[in-house]
């Protein structure tokens, strides 16, 4: 038995099986590229789905988190601490809203937003109690929790786990008019991904996220917008809503505002939305606590020079430039995304996902599939631009020419 396998085992007989991840083990990574226990490199197409936007060890991020771990790194909101305020001013400006509401993963963010619009729901728009809708697209992936998957349309994530939590309405994913049909007097939000990552990295046609900003406008609801992954530089700009000029009324964000060191998410509105609450009405032992403000205030400085979005754009061409030569040949049915962001159709007499995901692991490129015959691609923003069209490369060899 080899290390690896050795490794593989152990964890295989002792961990549930929520996962079935490639038979690579990880002991080591910098930038873009990992190191596995026998020393073999491989270029991280993944990220973390998005968590590692500014790369495995960075620099800026790891002095930030070291720093802040000599000086207190918990203090629970019983207690003010010295970097909250900053926090939470800091990223609200950079989202162009007023209140910031700190958690740790992005389930417990979209479950915050939920219990957000809810609140605002009764308390300010009138709703009437046990009354509040909220619509809901197909192919969504909102997170984890019992509430978030009783709204999740993929059989995998929500079987046997009922009873589930009413109050959704689930519409086609880009359809504006059965949005339009769904959305009643008691609706409280619209609750969507800019562009649905899971799903396959689905861009939704041209002038949706508008046409619902519009919408939720008239209707008097909230647009919720759940940039967990594609927010935070990926696409190109700092929020994929940007991308048709659209300003929700709340971000959802996490992944990528951790660093890739902690896990932060926060729920990021007005005032008057977040202002709902009152004390005791919400709360969490590790949200906001001084350790993810301290790494979370260094990613917000990063995105604030708007270099790492700048990057993903121009890098973002390269890459499309090149799947686009795929496209079409027989093997690549279908090719998708914005920035450095690509979800790829694998025609299915070529393999699944997954095989196509060994035999990059193989070649020392790691992507993951989803639902089957889509492979992901999303590297660190700071990949240089020499290992992008390295890694593309080799996906060109075992994804390109004609056919199986
Ligand atoms: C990953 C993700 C989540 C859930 O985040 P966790 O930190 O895994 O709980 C929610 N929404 C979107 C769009 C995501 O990509």
């Amino acid at each position: 038995m080899t290390a690896t396998e050795a490794l593989i085992a152990t964890a295989d007989a002792h961990s549930a099986p929520t996962y079935h991840p490639l038979p690579v083990v990880i002991a080591t990574a910098e930038g873009a590229w990992m190191t596995d226990v026998e020393g073999r490199r491989y270029l991280d197409f993944l990220a973390g789905y998005s968590a590692l936007n500014f790369g495995h060890g960075n620099r800026r991020l790891l002095k930030a988190a070291k720093a802040q771990l000599d000086r207190v790194t918990l203090t629970s909101r019983a207690f003010h601490h010295d970097r909250f305020g900053a926090f939470c001013a800091e990223l609200a400006e950079l989202c162009g809203m007023e209140m910031v509401l700190p958690m740790n993963t992005g389930a417990e963010a979209v479950e915050t937003a939920v219990k957000t619009a809810r609140k605002w729901g009764y308390r300010v728009k009138g709703v009437p109690a046990e009354m509040a809708k909220i619509v809901v697209a197909g192919g969504n992936f909102h997170g984890r929790t019992t509430t978030v998957i009783s709204f999740s349309t993929d059989a995998e994530a929500r079987a046997d786990y009922g009873p589930y939590t009413p109050g959704f309405e689930i519409v086609p994913y880009g359809d504006l008019t059965a949005m339009r049909s769904a959305v009643t007097e008691n609706t409280v939000a619209v609750l969507l991904e800019p562009i649905q990552g899971e799903s396959g990295v689905i861009v939704p046609p041209a002038g949706y996220l508008a046409g619902v900003r519009e919408l939720t406008r008239e209707r008097n609801v909230l647009f919720v917008a759940d940039e967990i992954q594609s927010g935070l530089g990926r696409t190109g700009r700092t929020f994929a809503c940007e991308h048709e000029g659209v300003v929700p009324d709340v971000y959802v964000l996490g992944k990528a505002l951790g660093g890739g060191i902690v896990p932060v998410s926060a729920v990021v509105s007005s005032a008057e939305v977040l202002g709902v609450f009152r004390p005791g009405e919400h709360g969490s032992t590790f949200g906001g606590n001084p350790l993810a403000c301290a790494v979370a205030l260094e990613v917000i400085a990063m995105l604030r020079s708007g270099e790492f979005q700048e990057r993903a754009a121009r890098l973002g061409e390269r890459l499309h430039g090149s799947l686009a030569t795929l496209a079409g040949t027989g093997r690549v049915t279908a090719v998708r995304g914005r920035g450095l962001w690509a979800g790829v159709d694998v025609h299915p007499a070529y393999g699944t996902g997954r095989e196509v995901s060994e035999r990059l692991m193989d070649r020392g490129v790691l992507v993951k599939d989803t639902h089957g015959a889509t492979i992901r691609i999303a590297p660190p923003l700071v990949v240089s631009e020499e290992d992008l069209d390295w890694g593309l490369a080799e996906i060109g060899r075992v994804l390109g020419g004609d056919g199986a």
